[in-house]
């Protein structure tokens, strides 16, 4: 449309316009840091409006085709573009809009092919599209700023929530004198572990734990002493079996030990060296039968998990253990026949 100063306009539009242009693009593409994004990088296109906008006078100084009377509402598109379309942080928009108005007030006042009245009306025209314009960039802000701030707080709100789900998870299967799992960890374990094996073909093997004379304990020393021997025993059972073994308080004075891959001469010395170790402790107990400390007596039962076993039978079979070994005179294993 403007054939005449064709040169001319390709020289400010390619060679001053887009050189700026590409530079922003590229520092964005290369990422930039925080600063130089919340300064530099707001500027920069603060600027271009403002650049723009001078090129536009430049031009439209420079033609001089009638039609060109219509130039100077070339200048509204610039203050739409930069103030809806990229959309700048509202004090830079402002800023260019008024800087830019003021540059187009320039260039529109002094040229000498518009009338007074067509010099006002398009600076007034200017002046109400940036005026409008910067009511919708203000507005844009502000939902996007609370837009993220929701968000920031619904993320917020999630973790908390995650957090609460892991303690109460922690909490709901712990036993919180010993920290050891607790009966409801242990029977969801067991039941996995003794499916797990059925697909292996894996024999699975279990003790039961139970202090002897536990209650003459708690009766010659006090509760809260016997509580503090808990801790001692479930303790020392932890350090006795591998990192894939489950130990578990089931209640009052008694411990089970899940043994995944374990045989029945295995389970047997775990049994051993977990009894051996707590009588180790030396925990005097001076009304213990025939010991002077405290001793636990331990059931063990082996078994596959295969056909129509389930793993309650594992269970009862260190349960019988248990009792035999209790009734055999206690401080000591009993392995259940395979
Ligand atoms: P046995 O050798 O036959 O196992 O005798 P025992 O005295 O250990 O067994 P009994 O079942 O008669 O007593 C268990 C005792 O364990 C009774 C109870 O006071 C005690 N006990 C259970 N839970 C706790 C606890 O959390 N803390 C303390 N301090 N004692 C507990
Ligand atoms: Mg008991
Ligand atoms: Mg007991």
């Amino acid at each position: 449309m403007r054939q005449v100063i064709f040169a001319e306009i390709l020289l400010l539009r390619l060679g001053l316009m887009t050189p700026i242009g590409m530079f922003y693009l590229l520092m964005i593409h290369r990422g930039v840091t925080a600063r130089w994004r919340e300064g530099m990088m707001a500027c920069l296109p603060a600027c271009l409006v403002v650049v723009a906008m001078a090129i536009s006078g430049q031009i439209f100084r420079i033609t001089t085709s009638p039609v060109d009377m219509f130039d100077p509402f070339s200048f509204d598109l610039i203050l739409l573009a930069g103030n809806i379309v990229i959309a700048l942080r509202f004090k830079y928009a402002l800023a260019a809009s008024v800087a830019g108005l003021l540059v187009m007030a320039g260039y529109v006042l002094s040229s000498s092919t518009l009338g007074v009245d067509a010099q006002l009306f398009s600076l007034v025209l200017a002046t109400a599209t940036a005026v409008f314009t910067l009511v919708a960039n203000l507005r844009f802000e502000v939902t996007d700023r609370r837009a993220y701030l929701f968000l920031l707080r619904e993320q917020l709100r999630a973790d908390a929530m995650r957090e609460d789900n892991l303690t109460l998870t922690h909490i709901s299967q712990t036993d919180p004198l010993t920290q050891l799992a607790n009966r409801r960890r242990f029977e969801q374990v067991f039941e996995a572990t003794w499916r797990e094996a059925g697909t292996a073909g894996d024999e699975v093997g279990l003790l039961m734990i139970d202090i002897d004379h536990f209650k003459a304990y708690n009766d010659a020393f006090g509760h809260p002493m016997g509580d503090v021997c808990l801790q001692r025993v479930a303790a020392i059972i932890g350090k006795q079996v591998r990192k894939i073994d489950l130990v578990a308080r089931l209640g009052g004075e008694e411990f089970v030990v899940l043994l995944p891959e374990t045989d029945l001469p295995t389970a047997q010395r775990v049994a051993e060296r977990v009894r051996a170790a707590i009588e180790g402790l030396a925990i005097p107990h001076a009304t213990s039968g025939d010991q002077s400390c405290i001793t636990v007596s331990i059931g063990a039962a082996v078994a596959r998990s295969v056909g129509e076993l389930a793993s309650a039978d594992l269970m009862r079979q260190a349960d019988e253990a248990l009792y035999t070994a209790k009734r055999g005179g206690r401080n000591r294993c009993h392995v259940a026949a395979a």
